[in-house]
């Protein structure tokens, strides 16, 4: 039980770490203001970004599987509210269906599970497919063989 606690409070600490840089990332992003972005999409981009995150680090090895499932879980979560939010607000202007929302998740996952490979020696996650890495030139082949 303790044991769990701790883990579940380390893992907030880790969200909030993890959100944090990219929160500002996107206030300066919104300050250039492309599109215009409303606060749930920011808030939206902010959870999906931190998944996307957790995703590679975890691809990467630099998360145990704990860590990574809590995470997740808060993340998923936390990108789901977000993702209802920043329909609730666009169904006041426009209609989004909910299918949208789970189709981006998905895609999301889909593409990092099955669209990446990262490479072993530095980390930085390389197309399916790929022999060998973007970044370093490490072969990508010994690190998938095991
Ligand atoms: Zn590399």
């Amino acid at each position: 039980m303790t044991l769990f606690l701790g883990a579940a409070m380390v893992a907030a600490a880790v969200v909030i770490f993890i959100i944090q840089p990219v929160a500002k990332g996107i206030h300066a992003s919104l300050e250039r203001a492309d599109d215009e972005l409303t606060e749930t999409e920011a808030r939206k981009r902010v959870a999906l970004l931190a998944l996307r995150d957790v995703e590679y680090d975890f691809l990467a090895g630099k998360l145990d599987e704990n860590d990574y499932r809590s995470l997740k879980g808060e993340l998923t979560a936390e990108a789901l509210a977000a993702l209802e939010a920043d329909e609730n607000a666009r169904s006041q202007v426009g209609s989004v269906g909910s299918e949208d929302v789970e189709a981006e998740i998905r895609a999301i996952r889909l593409g990092l599970h099955e669209g990446s490979v990262p490479c072993p020696d530095c980390g930085y996650v390389n197309v399916t497919g790929s022999r060998f890495c973007s970044a370093c030139g490490h072969s990508l082949q010994a690190g998938v063989a095991g």
